[in-house]
Order: structure tokens, then C-alpha cells, then sequence
């Protein structure tokens, strides 16, 4: 058993009371920035919030909708240097959200200048907006894959997620319109009470709008997530029984599916295999198929590791920068790492401690820090926040109850071979 984490000095008592993140200061002691520090994981997807503004008003937004611009988001010029600073460490996927990044009137060229500098550019809005002239402006700014968000299969069920009567169909429209111009199309749906018993119905959906991939994002309570969590949230078994429905239906299925932020999708996926190689059944590798060839490609020239080796990626290989230049280790766990108006990317990329502990698995306490799977799942650390106000709490939706007299199950994924069980 790993030992408790003994720092807790950063522990809020009320961790969601914040306004909005929580203050550099506030992070956990550790290591200076410039004190020498273990080489960086190389990053493969940020997050980039353009503006926090928005048409929408859903229920479980982590921005706060405003109806105008903030005053002090990244202008154009700063966010064409962050796009600078970012390459000379990596070249990560990059995708453009929000709020609603089409209310900036900028996206298309930060878009292009993404694409210029190498990087593979993504669109996610909620499809509201685009009508034939942003259809094709996307698709001249040479976005390679747009997503488009969608809660419900029936229009009176996203519609009344998201607050605006219509809206369902203004995102379908939007949809067919970037994919009649050869658009690669990604629908994400956040998952929770109210449209859980829609699943299936949501797959026929994505399939027959021809859709490239469907992304399930379990709904974390952050932002106004918070005061939806406790009627919206899955209960754990519940929680459990959806992502062995979504093992089933990703053997079947020609389309990416991906449970995003539900990082014990991972230790269940190694349970379900494993008990099929007991039944002689040995038609599913560990790496899903696909899964190599959809990863960003490494800039060192290396093999490309996927971006779907680990449940949880936030700050080993994945980011989140807000509009005002702010970075975290993702949209959902509001602990800075620092703002790129004060430090260069990489430095903050490298550096960071929240970073850093993050990276280390032994950090982890509670049922995660015993967890034979913490190599590949690691739980979310935004929900371990939320519930505990320490990001390297356990995670609070997972059924699973770790034994001590197990192995660890290693990162078999990285070799496409077995798990050590
Ligand atoms: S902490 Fe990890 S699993 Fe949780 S929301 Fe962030 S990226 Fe997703
Ligand atoms: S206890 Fe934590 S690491 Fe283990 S499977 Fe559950 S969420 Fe993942």
C-alpha cells in the first residue's frame, strides 16, 4: 500500500466554493520551477478555451455564460505567440473551444496559423452557428475535425439541457453542413440522468448522421456542474453498467467511440478481456483498434503514442488553457499551473508542480493510490477534487474495490501486449 499523501496544506475545505480557479499560490509545495526537473511527457491534445461566450446556457457548462466578450481573453497576437511558444516543444492537437469559440471573430485565423505552423487544428462548438458561409470558412481555415455537442438523441431532451428551444436541430444542421463539405464530424455528449436511457438511441443518431466518432464525456460536477451533480450525476453502479454497455458496443461498432473522462473505462475494459482470454476468446488486442493511427503524431519523430493509453490524461499528456492565458491540467480541475503572460509554455509545460504531481502515480491516495490499475486508469482528478479538495484523492465513482495482493496492471496498452495479471 502507497503511503497517504502527507501534504495537505493546499486542502480547500470548500473546494468548489471558488468564483472561478484557484490562485498559484494555493498550489502544493514541491520543487521550484527552476530547480531541475524529470524530462516532460510529450503533450499530445490542448484544450483552448477562446472566449467564455456563448449562445447557450447549459446546464453543466464549466464556463460561465456571458453573453459579450471578456475584456482581457488572448487577443489574436498573443494567441498566435502562445501557438509559437507550443511548437517549439510539441505539436499536440489543438483544439479550439469555449464557451462558443465561433463568437470569436479570430477562430478562423488562429485556425489557419495553427495549421501553418504544423499543428492538426479542431473545431468544438455547438453547431448552433453554422450556417452555409461558417460551414465553409471552417473548412477553408483547414480544421481537421470538428465536434459538435449533443445530449439527447430526442430535441426535447438536449434542448432542455441546454436551454434554448431549437437548439438541437440548429446543431444537427450544422453538422450536415460541415460534413456536405467533406468535414470530418465528431458528436460529444455529456452523459447523466436525464438522457443516459437515450444511449442507444444516440449511437443509431451518430451513425446515421454519418459521423466520424462519438465522444461520451461523463458529466463531472464542476462549474455549474456542481449544483446539477447530485440529481444529474450516475450513481456508481449505474456508472459501472454504462461503460460495460460501451465495451460491447465499441467490438461492434464502425465509429470511434470513446469514453472520455470516465478513466476506469479503462481498468474495465482489461477485466473484460482478460475474462474473454479466459473463454479462449482473444479477438480484442489491448490497444482498441485504430487507436495508434487516430494518435497525434510525435514531433521527435518517434513511435506515436496513442492519446488513449491512460483513462486520465489531464497534465501527463493532455492541457487546458482558458481565454485569459491561464493553463491547467484540464477543463475540469481548476488548480493553475500558470499563465502564459508570465512564463513561457514549455516552462510551465515542464515545470509545473501540479504537473509534476500528476505525473507521479505514487502520489495518488485512497483507493487509487492502492489501485493494481492506477497505471492505466488513474481515475479522474477532477472528481477526486470536487469530492475531496485534493486532486490526488481518490476517485469518487468507481465501484472497484482494490485488493492488496495484486499486481499492478502496467501500461500494456503502450505495448499492445498483455497485462500483467
Ligand atoms: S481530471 Fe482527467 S478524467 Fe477528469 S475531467 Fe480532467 S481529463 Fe477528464
Ligand atoms: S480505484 Fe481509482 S485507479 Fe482503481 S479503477 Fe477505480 S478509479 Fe481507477
Amino acid at each position: 500500500m502507497r503511503a497517504a499523501n502527507p501534504d495537505t496544506s493546499d486542502k480547500d475545505p470548500h473546494p468548489m466554493s471558488h468564483p472561478s480557479f484557484v490562485p498559484l499560490s494555493s498550489l502544493r509545495p514541491g520543487p521550484a520551477p527552476d530547480e531541475l526537473v524529470p524530462a516532460a511527457p510529450p503533450l499530445r491534445l490542448m484544450f483552448w478555451e477562446l472566449t467564455k461566450a456563448c449562445n447557450l446556457k447549459c446546464q453543466h457548462c464549466r464556463a460561465v455564460p456571458e453573453s459579450e466578450l471578456a475584456a482581457g481573453e488572448l487577443n489574436t497576437r498573443e494567441s498566435f505567440g502562445l501557438i509559437d511558444q507550443i511548437a517549439d516543444i510539441a505539436r499536440p492537437v489543438l483544439i479550439l473551444s469555449g464557451g462558443e469559440p465561433l463568437y470569436r471573430k479570430d477562430v478562423f485565423d488562429i485556425g489557419r496559423y495553427g495549421v501553418s505552423k504544423g499543428f492538426r487544428m479542431a473545431l468544438a462548438t455547438n453547431g448552433t452557428l453554422v450556417d452555409d458561409d461558417v460551414a465553409g470558412r471552417i473548412r477553408d481555415a483547414g480544421f481537421s475535425r470538428v465536434s459538435i455537442s449533443l445530449d439527447g438523441a430526442r430535441p426535447e431532451t438536449h434542448d432542455g439541457f441546454r436551454g434554448i428551444p431549437g437548439s438541437h436541430a440548429a446543431a444537427i444542421a450544422g453538422l450536415q453542413r460541415l460534413r456536405a463539405r467533406g468535414v470530418s464530424m465528431q458528436i460529444n455528449s455529456t452523459i447523466a440522468r436525464h438522457n443516459v436511457h437515450e444511449l442507444p438511441d444516440m449511437l443509431d443518431l451518430a451513425l446515421s448522421l454519418g459521423a466520424d466518432a462519438l465522444h461520451l464525456f461523463m458529466l463531472v460536477p464542476v462549474g455549474c456542474g456542481v449544483e446539477l451533480a447530485e440529481r444529474e450525476m450516475l450513481p456508481t453502479d449505474e456508472y459501472e453498467r454504462v461503460l460495460h454497455w460501451f465495451y460491447d458496443q465499441s467490438k461492434q461498432v464502425e465509429i470511434d467511440l470513446k469514453a472520455t473522462c470516465a478513466p476506469h473505462y479503462f481498468r474495465i475494459r482489461a477485466q473484460r478481456i482478460v475474462e474473454e482470454r479466459k473463454q479462449g476468446d482473444r479477438s480484442t488486442p489491448f490497444i482498441a483498434h485504430g487507436t495508434r493511427l487516430k494518435a497525434a503524431p510525435d514531433p521527435a519523430g518517434g513511435r506515436p503514442l496513442s492519446t488513449m493509453t491512460r483513462g486520465c490524461l489531464a497534465g501527463t499528456a493532455v492541457c487546458f488553457v482558458s481565454n485569459m492565458g491561464e493553463i491547467y491540467p484540464c477543463g475540469y480541475l481548476p488548480v493553475s499551473a500558470g499563465n502564459v503572460r508570465q512564463q513561457t509554455f514549455g516552462e510551465i509545460w515542464r515545470g509545473a508542480r501540479v504537473f509534476r504531481n500528476l505525473r507521479d502515480y505514487d502520489t495518488l491516495t485512497g483507493k487509487c493510490g492502492e489501485c493494481r490499475y492506477t497505471g492505466i486508469c488513474g481515475g479522474c482528478r477532477a472528481r477526486a477534487f470536487a469530492e475531496t479538495g485534493d486532486y490526488l484523492g481518490e476517485e469518487p465513482f468507481c465501484s472497484y474495490e482494490p485488493a492488496a495482493d495484486t499486481a499492478p496492471v502496467t501500461a500494456m496498452a503502450a505495448s499492445g501486449g498483455h497485462p500483467h495479471h
